[in-house]
Order: structure tokens, then C-alpha cells, then sequence
């Protein structure tokens, strides 16, 4: 990727049926801003979109066990959200909401042609009613046995203990869990995505892909070998209405909630473009054809991402093996990439939020440094495989590496020149070793960025990290604490070891930058230099969604960003005696932590 492009960074939605734990930032949340930070550093124009998923059963549970309303309940999670994901530094361009006015419009839309080309069918299926009262029963009040894994309170749409999508006529032994009678299954017209029209044409695409990590690769290769169509409707009263006459205005029937939830990366994209005043800008991440698309997820989402989501927007393109055309909204882009990370466990147990093992992002960063959570993440977070968050190794890689490794760099260096000089100090002829080291923070640029662009973040600040120890191991040899009588040698190796931290800054920036905002301040720099998001209050843009009132979105201004490049300091720029950039955490915090989880 020579030239500049534009990039859509497309993140999976986070579900607002409650606050986020750690494992959702650390498959995607954080690895996806690390990409986006470096490709706008790089001068490549990006996108990066995502909301909160906020329809479907879920939703529907939790406002019931708070005596809310959906809307009010999908409101509530999506600020939590929203504020955690601004506190980590996600660089979200717009981070919104499935219950706008516009997603709405844009689901109907995309629905809309791909029913018009014949890739949507309508199909009789058996739906729930309740025999005492002769209503539709919907999906979340039925439960019974999972025929999978065998769990005894798996609900009509999906089993909360295999995580398997259900119908109601799969449950063994279904109940009602309004009064406990048997549901009666009678015949009912739903809606179908014919994916199976998709299958040679998904193949062909597949074929293209280069890069692609190889686990998403086969495991979409396997999926396409038995493709069945795919319902996109449910018995519910809480989602998209389906735009077809005799429908629209049915309460009882909406889409299913993954039908519209992938469609949000697509209206995101368009309600950003509204938002900044000029609304057909969203055609450049999806309509020019030399645009490129990155989409990250955890891998239980893969199929949706590999698979369905080409699919729809094949059909919507007329590309499938119905043929057709493209609808109001033009020929769109399929996915250049899909990027999937595996899961993170919690002292070697899976993440529950009912069984309370459980790390809430905001808890963790009352109690800890955003940055400490993103280095954690990009140093031993589940990108080729589950991996598993301790207490205990989250100590030492923040005292070890990052107070010791990096923080000790950058307040070493700054003190010793801030005592002996006051400011940067002018240098001398440089020598060998200084040459060197200034080679070594020079190449890797090149290293750690070649790494990042190919989504191997924990390579990529392993590459860092190494350049760390390189200036650290300079200044340790070099001592220029022992050349109080030789000031102009003093200066000089000063000089070469500011150098460095000031294009390790750089470097660390789409790893950790609030600490090399902090960093490009005690080095005298001025001015916003790791740009952050920020939270704006706003106004749904249309009428027809289900936003309940003002709410808020993330969004920022990173049109100002330092290049990905060695910038020389200047000799003679003022320094005064840093602040530590990272705090060293005391041992004890290992049993306080575990103490709490056990609690
Ligand atoms: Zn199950």
C-alpha cells in the first residue's frame, strides 16, 4: 500500500446489554485503533466506524430484569460504552448506535434490493404461539433444553451456554417462560437470505484474498461447502421493521438483529458522512474501488464478516448467481480484510459476566493507566490464540517493560539533560556507537510499521520494545552520568539518546499514546500530537428510529496527525525535570485483584 488510500476501519459492535469487559477491547478494540493510528500516520485517509449492536433478544432480557424499557435499557449501556471506549483512546471517527434513524433507512434500503434481486425469500416455518391465548410467541420467552451442548434454560433464539444460534423448534422440550405451557408451532411466512445463490460467487471472492490470516480462510472455506438460507426475520416487537407492504407495520415481526447489526458498518459510514457536512463522502471508503477495508472481530463472529455480510453485499451488487442490480446506493466494496482474533481468558477461566469472572474496562481504568491496559493488550493479547490475562503477569509487564523498559528510557534521558543542560544539548561530532543507535530507532519505522500494517501488533511493539532495550543498553554503556569533565561527549550522547526517544514516541504512539502525548511534552514539543476521541451530545438525524432522545457519540478530528517518520530535534529547546510517564504498580495489587474477582 504505496499511495495514499482511504481505509475503513470497521470494528464489531459491541452488544449494550451491559458494560464491556476487558476480553471485548482486547480482541479488537485495541488492535483496530493500533491499525487505524498507523495507516493515518502513514497519510492514508481513514474511516474507523462502529456503534453499539442494540436490538434483539438480549436487550429485551436485560430491560426486563431492570423494569426498563428497550430503548431505555440500549440507552443506559450505550453511554457506559461509549464513555469506556473513549477513556481507553479508541480513535473511533464515529462510534454510534443500530437504533438511529438513519441505520434504519440504510437496513430498509439495503434489504430493500436485495429482495428486489430475488435473493430474499420468503419461506412458511414454524412459529411459537401460545395455546392459552392464541398470540405469536416470541422467541425470548420460550426456553427449553439446548440440543447441542445440552444446557437446561437455552432460549428460542440462541443458547447463553454454547453461544449457538437456535430456532424455537430446536429446543428440547420448549416452555413457555410467561406461564410454562407447551407451545403450540403452527405455520408462519418469514424472510430468508438465499445463501446458496452466494456460493460460487463467495468462492471466487475467497480465491482473491491474499493475506488473510489463515484460520478465517479455512473456516469460511468449510462454511460455503453447506450453505442453507439463513433466517433474517423473527417473532419480536424489538428491531428493524421489514419495509414490505402487509409488514412494515406488523409489531410482531422484526429483522433479526445480525441482519441489521452488519449493515451498521455501511450506515455508520453514512452518518458520519451527514455529520461532516458533505453526505456523499461515504462513497469513498465504498465505493471507489481502490479503497480498502479491514474488519475487526473476536473469532465466534467470523461467519458474519467472511461469509454473510459478502454475501448481502454481493446480492445487493446484482452479484450473485440470481444476478440483478445494484440498488440506490451504488456498487459497494466487499471486505479487503477480515481480521479475527481469538479469546481472552481470565486467570485461566472463560469471562462471565453472570458467573462474575469479570473485568469491567471502567474498573479497570479507575484503578489503572489506559496505556498500562492497551501495552498489556498489544503485548499478550489473543491474536493467534486464546491467551490468558493474569494479575500477576500484568504486574510485571507493567513494571518490568513498561515502567522499567520505556518510562525509565524517556525519564533518564530527559532528567539527565534537564540537570546538566537545561535543554536539548547541542551535539558534537557524533561517534560510532551514537550513529548506531540512531540507525537502529531510524529502521524501525520501517520494522514496526510493516508489522502493524499486516495486523501482527504483538510483533510490532515486540519490535519496539527491542529498540527500547537498544537505547536503554546505549546509555547504560555510554554513562554520560560519569562525564562531568568532558561536557561536550555529555552533550552529545544526551543529544543521540533524545534522538532516539523522540522517534520511539513516534513509534509507541499507535501502541500507547496517551504516554507519548506526554512524552512529545517533556521533549518541549507543543500542541496535540496522539489526537484523542471525544464525546459530542447529539440529535437522531431522522425520524423512524428508536433512540430515545439526545445521545452520545464518539468522534474526533485526526486530520492533524505526525507523520510516520524521524523528526529531528532541535538543540537549545528547553527541559525541565519529567514527571514519571507510567506509574510502577505495588506487588500487592496481585491478591487485592484476585481477592475482588473471587469476591
Ligand atoms: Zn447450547
Amino acid at each position: 500500500m504505496g499511495r495514499m488510500t482511504h481505509v475503513l476501519t470497521a470494528l464489531a459492535w459491541p452488544y449494550a446489554n451491559g458494560p464491556r469487559h476487558i476480553g471485548h477491547v482486547a480482541g479488537f478494540g485495541v488492535p483496530a485503533d493500533v491499525f487505524a493510528r498507523y495507516m493515518r500516520m502513514r497519510g492514508h485517509d481513514v474511516l474507523m466506524v462502529s456503534g453499539t449492536d442494540e436490538h434483539g433478544t438480549p436487550i429485551l432480557v436485560q430491560a426486563d430484569s431492570e423494569g426498563l424499557k428497550p430503548a431505555e435499557a440500549a440507552a443506559k449501556y450505550n453511554r457506559i460504552i461509549v464513555e469506556d471506549l473513549d477513556a481507553l483512546g479508541l480513535s473511533y471517527d464515529l462510534f454510534t448506535r443500530t437504533t438511529t434513524g438513519n441505520h434504519y433507512k440504510t437496513v430498509q434500503e439495503l434489504f430493500s434490493t436485495l429482495y428486489g434481486n430475488g435473493y430474499i425469500l420468503q419461506q412458511k416455518t414454524l412459529g411459537a404461539i401460545s395455546p392459552s391465548t392464541g398470540r405469536t410467541l416470541p422467541d425470548r420467552y420460550i426456553e427449553g433444553t439446548c440440543p447441542h451442548c445440552g444446557f437446561d434454560s437455552a432460549r428460542g433464539d440462541q443458547c447463553d451456554n454454547c453461544g449457538r444460534q437456535l430456532d424455537p423448534t430446536d429446543l428440547i422440550d420448549p416452555k413457555s417462560r410467561i406461564n410454562g405451557e407447551t407451545p403450540k408451532f403452527v405455520e408462519e411466512d418469514h424472510f430468508f437470505l438465499d445463501l446458496p445463490a452466494f456460493a460460487d460467487a463467495l468462492n471466487a471472492w475467497l480465491d482473491t484474498r491474499t493475506g488473510w490470516r489463515t484460520n478465517v480462510v479455512r473456516f469460511t472455506k468449510n462454511l460455503l461447502d453447506d450453505l442453507q438460507p439463513r433466517p433474517i426475520s423473527r417473532d419480536l416487537d424489538w428491531g428493524v421493521p421489514i419495509p414490505l407492504d402487509g409488514w412494515a407495520d406488523r409489531r410482531d415481526k422484526r429483522l433479526y438483529v445480525w441482519f441489521d447489526a452488519v449493515i451498521g458498518y455501511l450506515s455508520a459510514t453514512i452518518e458520519w458522512a451527514r455529520r461532516s457536512g458533505d453526505p456523499d463522502a461515504w462513497q469513498r471508503w465504498w465505493r471507489d474501488p481502490e479503497a480498502v477495508s479491514y474488519y475487526f472481530m473476536g473469532k465466534d463472529n467470523i461467519v458474519f464478516h467472511s461469509e454473510i455480510w459478502p454475501a448481502m453485499l454481493l446480492g445487493a451488487n446484482g452479484e450473485g448467481a440470481k444476478g440483478g442490480e445494484p440498488g440506490g446506493l451504488g456498487r459497494l466494496n466487499l471486505p479487503t480484510e477480515v481480521v479475527s482474533s481469538e479469546f481472552l481468558t481470565m486467570e485461566g477461566r472463560q469471562f462471565s459476566s453472570s458467573r462474575r469472572v469479570v473485568i469491567y474496562v471502567r474498573d479497570f481504568l479507575e484503578r489503572y493507566s489506559p496505556d498500562a491496559l492497551r501495552y498489556y493488550i498489544c503485548a499478550a493479547g489473543p491474536e493467534n490464540q486464546d491467551s490468558d490475562f493474569t494479575w500477576a503477569e500484568f504486574l510485571r509487564r507493567n513494571n518490568d517493560e513498561l515502567v522499567a523498559g520505556w518510562g525509565n528510557l524517556v525519564n533518564r534521558s530527559i532528567a539527565m539533560a534537564a540537570k546538566n543542560f537545561g535543554a536539548v544539548p547541542e551535539p558534537g561530532e557524533l561517534e560510532r556507537v551514537d550513529r548506531d543507535l540512531l540507525e537502529a530507532t531510524r529502521a524501525s519505522f520501517d520494522a514496526v510499521g510493516d508489522l502493524i500494517g499486516q495486523n501482527k501488533v504483538r510483533a510490532a511493539i515486540g519490535e519496539a520494545m527491542k529498540t527500547v532495550a537498544a537505547a536503554n543498553k546505549y546509555l547504560a554503556d555510554t554513562a554520560p552520568w560519569k562525564m562531568k569533565e568532558d561536557p561536550k561527549r555529555q552533550g552529545t550522547v544526551l543529544f543521540t539518546v533524545l534522538q532516539a526517544v523522540s522517534d520511539l514516541k513516534t513509534v509507541m504512539s499507535p501502541f500507547l499514546p496517551h504516554s507519548s502525548q506526554k512524552v512529545h511534552e517533556l521533549l518541549g514539543g507543543e500542541g496535540v500530537f496522539a489526537p484523542m476521541p471525544r464525546i459530542e451530545e447529539v440529535a437522531d438525524l431522522d425520524e423512524g428510529g428508536a433512540t430515545d432522545g439526545p445521545y452520545p457519540i464518539l468522534t474526533g478530528d485526526y486530520s492533524d496527525v505526525p507523520k510516520w517518520e524521524s523528526v529531528p530535534l532541535v538543540p537549545g529547546t528547553p527541559l525541565d525535570k519529567p514527571v514519571p510517564v507510567f506509574a510502577k504498580l505495588d506487588p500487592s495489587i496481585v491478591d487485592e485483584e484476585i481477592e475482588r474477582l473471587n469476591s
